[in-house]
C-alpha cells in the first residue's frame, strides 16, 4: 500500500470545531413481554474530547470498544444517554429538536463502512448526489445540480458518464469513492469516517485513505476517524484516542503516541502489530484475554483483569485522565496520588515523576 505523506499543521492554529463532554451511550436490556428494562450495554461510558478545524482526530480499540457508537451519538444517528456536543459554538446538539439539528447535519457527514449497504440499489449514482443538493436548497436550476454531481464525481475520481450507472455496476472502491462524494454533497466542515476502508481490499484502502487526505486538503475538511487497523490510524490522523471498554484510555499527537506509548493497553494494542522485519524482536506484553462484557464492565479501571501493571487502586478506583504535556492518561500508573503504592516490581515503564517532563 503507498501512501501519500501527510500534511504539516505546524503553524495552524487551533480552533475547537467539534467538543465532546462527558458522552454517555448506554443501551437497554430488556426482558419480558412488558419490556422491562433488566440492565444496560454500557457502550460509551463517559468520553471526552475536541476535534480542531483542519484536524483528522482518529478513535481507534478493540472492536466492541464503542468507537462507532461514539460517532453514530454525535450525528444523532443514536440518542445520547447524556453528554454534551457542541458544533462550532452551537447550542449542545443533545438537546435540539430534530428541526434545529438540520443545519448541523448539513455540516456533519457521515461515511460508513460498507459502501455497498449504505447505497440505494435502486438509485442512479446521480440521483444519490443529487438528492442531498435539493434536499438543502444547494443548486437553483437541474442544470447547476447536474454540474455540481458531476463536479463531485470528478473530486473523487471518477467521471460523469458514472451519474447514469447503479451501484451494482461498480466495484466496492469505486462505491466508497460514490460513498464519499455523497457525504461531500452537502459541503459539511466534519466528516465522520466510520472504518471507511476495513471493507475493501488492502489494495484498494490506500488509495481511499490518500483520497480522504486530498479532499481534506482541498476542501479544509476536518475528520473524526474511527477504524481498529492501527497503521492506517497512524498514517491519517493528526492525533489519536484509544478506546477501551466505552472509555478514552489515551489521547495523544499520533506520533508520540506510536512511538512512547503510555497507557498500558495502548503499549499493548502497538504491540500486538506485527513487524515487517523477521530480525527485529520486540519485548512485547501480550494482551491476554478477551474484551470483557460491557453490560458488566469491572470495577475500577476496566482494563484491570488484563493489565500487567496493575496495582492496589487498580480494581476499586476510577482512573482520570491525567495530563502530560500534550497527551492524557487514564492510569493510576500516572497519578502522583498514588506514587507511592506503585511496586517496584511493576516498574518497567518509566516513572511518573519522568514522564511529566514531557
Ligand atoms: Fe493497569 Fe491500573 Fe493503569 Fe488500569 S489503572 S491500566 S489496571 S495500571
Amino acid at each position: 500500500m503507498i501512501y501519500r505523506k501527510k500534511g504539516s499543521r505546524g503553524g495552524v492554529k487551533k480552533e475547537p470545531l467539534l467538543q465532546v463532554i462527558d458522552l454517555v451511550k448506554h443501551f437497554p436490556i430488556r426482558k419480558g413481554v412488558f419490556g422491562k428494562v433488566v440492565n444496560h450495554v454500557k457502550a460509551v461510558d463517559g468520553v471526552s474530547f475536541t476535534i480542531h478545524r483542519g484536524e483528522t482526530l482518529g478513535l481507534a480499540g478493540e472492536s466492541g470498544c464503542g468507537k462507532t457508537t461514539v460517532g453514530r451519538v454525535i450525528l444523532r444517528l443514536l440518542e445520547a444517554t447524556r453528554g454534551e456536543v457542541y458544533f462550532n459554538g452551537s447550542p449542545n446538539l443533545l438537546t435540539l429538536s430534530q428541526k434545529e439539528m438540520r443545519p448541523y447535519r448539513k455540516k456533519m457527514q457521515i461515511i460508513f463502512q460498507d459502501p455497498y449497504s449504505s447505497l440505494n440499489p435502486r438509485l442512479t449514482v446521480g440521483s444519490t448526489l443529487s438528492e442531498p443538493i435539493k434536499v438543502f436548497k444547494l443548486a437553483s436550476s437541474r442544470e447547476e445540480t447536474r454540474r455540481r454531481c458531476a463536479e463531485l464525481l470528478n473530486w473523487v475520481g471518477l467521471e460523469e458518464q458514472h451519474l447514469s450507472r447503479y451501484p451494482h455496476e461498480f466495484s466496492g472502491g469505486q462505491r466508497q469513492r460514490i460513498g464519499i462524494a455523497r457525504a461531500l454533497s452537502v459541503q459539511p466542515e466534519l466528516i465522520i469516517a466510520d472504518e471507511p476502508v476495513s471493507a475493501l481490499d488492502v489494495s484498494i484502502q490506500g488509495q481511499i485513505i490518500n483520497l480522504l487526505m486530498d479532499l481534506k486538503e482541498r476542501l479544509g475538511l476536518s475528520y473524526l476517524f474511527v477504524a481498529h487497523d492501527l497503521s492506517v490510524v497512524r498514517h491519517i490522523s493528526d492525533r489519536v484516542a484509544i478506546m477501551y471498554l466505552g472509555r478514552i484510555v489515551e489521547l495523544a499527537e499520533t506520533e508520540p503516541l506510536f512511538q512512547a506509548p503510555k497507557h498500558p493497553y495502548t503499549r499493548a494494542l502497538l504491540e500486538a502489530v506485527p513487524v515487517p522485519d523477521p530480525f527485529t524482536k520486540k519485548k512485547r506484553i501480550l494482551l491476554e484475554g478477551d474484551v470483557p462484557d460491557p453490560i458488566d464492565p469491572p470495577s475500577g479501571c476496566h482494563f484491570h483483569p488484563r493489565c500487567h501493571y496493575r496495582f492496589d487502586p487498580c480494581d476499586k478506583e476510577d482512573p482520570r485522565l491525567i495530563p502530560i504535556g500534550e497527551r492524557t492518561v487514564a492510569c493510576h500508573l500516572y497519578d502522583p496520588r498514588h506514587n507511592s503504592a506503585i511496586p517496584e516490581t511493576i516498574l518497567d515503564v518509566p516513572p511518573p515523576a519522568k514522564l511529566s517532563a514531557g
